[in-house]
């Protein structure tokens, strides 16, 4: 049995991921994180059945220090993560991250930290399996057709932008592609922003709407042509088969992995 705290279970991805340890025959849920008075035990939250007497912590370290979990998942918010990331490394427990924001820096620190204490860690900016082979098949596209865009479109109540799928995609394309000035050199943007943000030159563009939940093209365009690739998380089960595959892989490294795609 792996031994699961979950931070932000109320959360709309944590909800989700309650249940879905809750229903695992390999997993425990032993714990969980808030950040807000809740009640002692989760079945006191709205939502959640009678049965769910999970203890509610408010500080993770007591919830390490009392609970001992094996790993811990992060469905929280950009501005606590890497705190959390950095202290369950240092008290051994494998942190599973699903929270997006981190900057290259945090996340080279948490690497360091990972390798140091022999400890292993999961962070996956897309746990849905379509995503992934979308940021896959971008980069192999990429080595074909070198001018991109990247369009992420979310629900409006998202914090970071663009989003950590977009991001990671732009990074896995510019590890193949040739750096490469797209567009028009002389291109002017007479509203600020109007070419979207810019990674290593290639352009992403994020949407905000009620409605949305997790949705992404990647284009190419090319002489006559415009191939596209696109993929649409429709709720947040779709996220759910990549936690568990997580949790079960993290059990077995030794050190950070950033990405599913290299672990499917
Ligand atoms: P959400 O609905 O806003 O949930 C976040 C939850 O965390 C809220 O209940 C929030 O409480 C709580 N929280 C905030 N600070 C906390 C803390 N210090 N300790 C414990 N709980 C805390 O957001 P979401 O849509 O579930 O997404 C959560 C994260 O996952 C985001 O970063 C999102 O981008 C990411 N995400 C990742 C994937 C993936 O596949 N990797 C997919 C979807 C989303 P309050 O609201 O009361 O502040």
């Amino acid at each position: 049995m792996i031994r699961v705290a979950i931070g932000g279970p109320r959360g709309k991805m944590g909800q989700q991921a309650v249940h879905t340890i809750m229903n695992n025959e390999n997993m425990e849920l032993i714990a969980v994180l808030d950040h807000k008075e809740i009640g002692k035990v989760l079945s006191e939250f709205p939502g959640f059945p009678a049965s769910y007497d999970i203890p509610v912590f408010l500080d993770l370290e007591s919830l390490i220090f009392s609970t001992k979990p094996d790993v811990f998942l992060d469905l929280t918010t950009p501005h606590q993560v890497f705190e959390h990331t950095k202290l369950c490394l240092q008290s051994e427990v494998r942190p599973v991250i699903g929270t997006t924001g981190f900057t290259d820096e945090q996340l080279q620190q948490c690497k360091v930290l990972s390798e140091k204490y022999q400890v292993g860690c999961i962070v996956a900016p897309n746990f849905a399996i379509g995503a992934v082979l979308m940021m896959k098949f971008a980069a192999m596209a990429a080595a074909y057709f070198p001018d991109v865009e990247i369009i992420e479109m979310h629900h409006d109540q998202k914090l970071d932008a663009p989003s950590g799928t977009a991001y990671k995609t732009a990074q896995m394309i510019a590890e193949v592609r040739p750096l490469h000035k797209q567009g028009h050199p002389l291109e002017e943007e007479t509203i600020a922003g109007a070419r979207g943000a810019s990674y290593d030159g290639i352009p992403i563009h994020s949407v905000r709407l009620p409605g949305l939940v997790a949705h992404q093209q990647v284009l190419f365009g090319g002489d006559g042509q415009l191939f596209t690739l696109r993929h649409d998380s429709f709720n947040r089960q779709s996220f759910m088969s990549g936690i568990t595959l997580s949790i079960t892989h993290v059990m077995d490294l030794k050190e950070l992995v950033y990405g599913l795609e290299n672990i499917i």
